[in-house]
């Protein structure tokens, strides 16, 4: 037995080994990113089981991810063969929706809660719909979208809050909105015997605080309690813990974790909970690791050079007896194309080298905006990849309901696309009055649309919805008529964004994940214009053939070359291209590269790693940058997320930026983010390319995208705005040097409009001569 004990532990070094063998009471143990937290939860339950005698059934370990809870399973199926399938290894989710369906078994408890054991959990989509419900049968004013609602009623649930344990002033009316809505939302809820994901966690806290001997067994039975990630659980996940390994009775809870690696505190979680959790359990142990074993030593010295600037964060140590390894690399480009290009080149590059294979890479980035341009990169260039945990982009509820309005906007008769937007944003058209709307369309076979024309003659309809109705026809109409004339989607979009307010409605919302719906529904204007471009570049590229006649064939002069695509209007042209994107989205497997966001990259580790958009406003986000993050807060948690990203990293780190970026249908010039000016320079070896310096007075400039794209047609350049005034061609560039592809270079001697379409006339010397070409073409010479 012995033997097999040393087995167990030859592999740990001594904090580790003092971790997994640590006897009763509490246990911390607090280190930086991977010295071997997790494996110390993996060896100890198995030391546990093996050699202490304990049932697996007796242990509980909680992990923050499925992919994390499979990970270990499988680890301890490895170390602990068939026994390892009793015990409870899963999320905080998982795990209380176990417990939560077995007390109740018990009807007293099955009553008081409102559910019986058959409950099923709901979706956001569910929630959705049952949020419009409660708020109609609250009958609450609708000056709230029912998505702000259903976020508020998320975070009632992560704080551990009932609808009765709401404190809500009087004079908040938006408050008293939430408070009500929710009510009406848990009581349609138990009515549908059904569960949102904050109610599993929530309601076996309220279970347990109400029935002390249902919670005395679970008390008893969960002898060891593991916590993986704990610097990132919310006040509900702690209150259970607390509720089930009392403080006072110095139960075994061993809860593992990193305060520079807590990145979830606009879900409610708190850093404070592993600060403080010697003092919440009183003569706790506390083990602190110190070497890592994952990353090679010049990635933990960017890492460490970074997160030190953090200022409330516990001293530790980190170190490695890994050589030093490769520099970092930095690849500097020009645009977010570009960027996604060159991380698709080097991903294939070191896939061919034949030392890192393509499921040893990720690709991180700051926000899920991002995604869409890396996820066409690595399609063109072919390199396998799975967007992981990232609902694909055109299935975002917010995508939907734009692509809803544009749908809308060619066909009005859309009713599904109308029922899905007709109050979203809120304008006060509530479920009654579409039901009627629908009643009385259908019986004068009408579309929706149509019926909105004219709404005095719907009976049963007072004043206000009359009106709010005509406001909807005229918006759609006013959309419709627009859309008629568009010459491009993206003009469209624009006009649809601005005149549905889709955008403005999240910002005033102003919560983070209203913040990102609006970022998202900007970047699909950003894919309209994209669209366009390409458009037109291929149109131009065949006007430009019949302008500088190329050799044609004798007897074919007459052929019509125009490019097929012509004939479909441009919007119809978009949306087509948009429901093809969504159906080709659905694979994942093993052998990929993986693409995600920094969030999701917690706990996993990769050989490669790339760290995309490494610039001041994409990351640190511009949130971190604004005026009011006075207490700096927002500033420490991105860079916490910086040292997560880095420290995925074992043998190469590659960080990436673009001098300019499109990003939520504008262009920016970001300057580089100043965590890579934080990184000693020697970290990256020989400077394969010079970073600009840093612009002096704005953090990040705000301009509109406005030329061409390089991708499609092989003759197209970018012209390069040198005005100041960032619009394209404009102001006085008479005189100005510029180079074409085709002709060489050049001067300008007159133009003709402004932005990327306007036409110049340039001076290209010698045999070419004059020439009228179009700006987007033109480089800076
Ligand atoms: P993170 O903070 O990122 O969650 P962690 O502290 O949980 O990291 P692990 O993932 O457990 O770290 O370990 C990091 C890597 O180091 C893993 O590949 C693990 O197998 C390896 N490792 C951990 N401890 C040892 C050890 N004593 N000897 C050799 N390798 C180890
Ligand atoms: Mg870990």
């Amino acid at each position: 037995a012995l033997n097999a004990e040393n087995e167990l532990l030859k592999d740990l070094n001594e904090p580790q080994k003092e971790a997994v063998l640590h006897g009763d009471g509490p246990l911390l143990v607090l280190s930086g990113a991977g010295s071997g937290k997790t494996r110390v939860i993996t060896r100890r339950v198995a030391h546990l089981v093996q050699f202490r005698n304990v049932f697996p059934w007796r242990i509980l370990a909680v992990t923050f991810t499925n992919k994390a809870a499979r990970e270990m399973r499988e680890r301890l199926v490895h170390l602990l063969g068939a026994q390892a399938h009793e015990l409870v290894v899963s999320t905080f989710h998982s795990s209380a929706a176990m417990i939560l369906r077995r007390v109740l078994r018990e009807d007293a408890v099955a009553q008081a809660v409102g559910l019986t054991r058959a409950f099923v959990i709901y979706d956001d989509g569910d929630q959705m719909q049952i949020v419009k419900r409660a708020m109609r049968e609250a009958k609450v004013d609708p000056i709230m979208q029912p998505r702000e609602i259903l976020h508020r009623i998320d975070q009632e649930k992560n704080a551990a809050r009932l609808p009765d344990d709401m404190v809500v002033d009087v004079d908040d009316a938006r408050g008293v909105v939430v408070q009500k809505t929710y009510r009406a939302y848990q009581k349609l809820l138990r009515a549908a015997n059904a569960v949102d994901f904050g109610d599993l966690l929530l309601l076996l806290v309220d279970v347990f605080r109400k029935h002390p001997a249902v919670l005395e067994q679970y008390q008893r039975r969960f002898r060891h309690i593991l916590v993986d990630e704990f610097q990132d659980t919310n006040p509900v996940q702690y209150e259970l813990l607390r509720l089930l390994a009392p403080p006072e009775r110095r139960p075994n809870l061993v809860v593992v974790g990193d305060d520079d690696q807590s990145i979830y505190r606009w879900r409610g979680a708190s850093v404070d909970n592993i600060l403080n959790f010697p003092e919440q359990y009183a003569g706790a142990r506390v083990v602190k690791l110190e070497q890592n074993y994952r990353s090679d030593q010049n990635i933990l010295d960017a890492a460490h050079a970074v997160i030190q600037r953090n200022t409330r964060r516990l001293p530790k140590k980190l170190w490695s007896d890994r050589p030093k390894g490769e520099t970092l690399t930095i690849l500097l480009n020009r645009d977010e194309r570009a960027e996604a290009q060159e991380v698709a080149r080097r991903i294939h590059g070191l896939q061919r080298e034949g030392f890192i294979k393509y499921s040893g890479m990720a690709v991180f980035y700051r926000t899920n905006a991002q995604s869409r341009v890396l996820e066409e990169a690595m399609r063109l260039a072919r390199v396998p990849y799975t967007l992981v945990s990232g609902r694909s982009f055109y299935d975002r509820a917010e995508v939907r309901d734009a692509a809803a309005y544009l749908r809308l906007m060619v066909n009005p008769r859309s009713d599904a696309d109308l029922l899905r937007i007709i109050n979203t944003p809120a304008r006060g058209i509530g479920d009654t009055t579409v039901e009627r709307l629908a009643d009385w369309a259908n019986q004068a076979g009408v579309s929706l649309y149509e019926a909105t024309a004219s709404p005095e003659r719907i009976a049963g309809l007072n004043t206000a919805a009359v009106r709010r109705l005509s406001g909807f026809h005229a918006l759609v109409s006013s959309l419709h008529a627009f859309a008629q004339d568009a010459q491009d989607s993206a003009s469209a979009v624009d006009q649809m964004l601005k005149e549905t307010h889709l955008v403005d409605s999240l910002m005033t919302e102003g919560s983070d994940e209203s913040i990102t719906r609006a970022e998202n529904l900007r970047e699909f204007l950003g894919a309209a214009q994209e669209f366009d471009l390409n458009r037109a570049a291929a149109a131009v590229a065949v006007s430009d053939a019949t302008r500088t006649p190329a050799p044609v064939e004798p007897g074919e002069e007459d052929l019509d070359s125009s490019p097929l695509t012509e004939d479909t209007p441009p919007l119809n042209a978009f949306l087509e291209q948009i429901s093809l994107v969504g159906d080709a989205d659905a694979e994942v497997g093993d052998g990929k590269v993986a693409l995600m966001t920094l969030h999701a990259a917690k706990g996993l580790e990769f050989d490669a790693v790339f760290l995309t958009g490494m610039e001041e406003g994409v990351f640190p986000h511009s949130r971190a940058l604004r005026g009011d993050d006075v207490e700096g807060e927002e500033m420490a948690e991105e860079r916490r997320l910086c040292y997560v990203g880095f420290t995925r990293a074992r043998r190469r780190l590659f960080v990436s930026l673009a001098q300019c970026r499109s990003l939520f249908g504008e262009l920016r010039y970001n300057p580089p983010s100043s965590f890579l000016a934080e990184v000693p320079q020697a970290l990256f070896g020989i400077a394969e390319q010079e970073l600009p310096p840093a612009p002096k007075e704005t953090p990040y400039v705000k301009r509109k995208r406005d030329w061409g794209d390089e991708d499609d047609g092989p003759r197209v350049d970018r012209t390069y705005s040198q005005t100041s005034d960032g619009e394209g061609i404009g102001g006085d560039v008479r005189g100005m040097r510029v180079r074409h592809n085709q002709f060489g270079m050049g001067r300008i001697i007159s133009t003709d409009g402004q932005g990327p379409n306007a036409k110049v006339t340039v001076d290209f010397g010698g045999q070419v001569g004059l020439k009228r070409v179009i700006a987007r073409f033109l480089m800076p010479g």
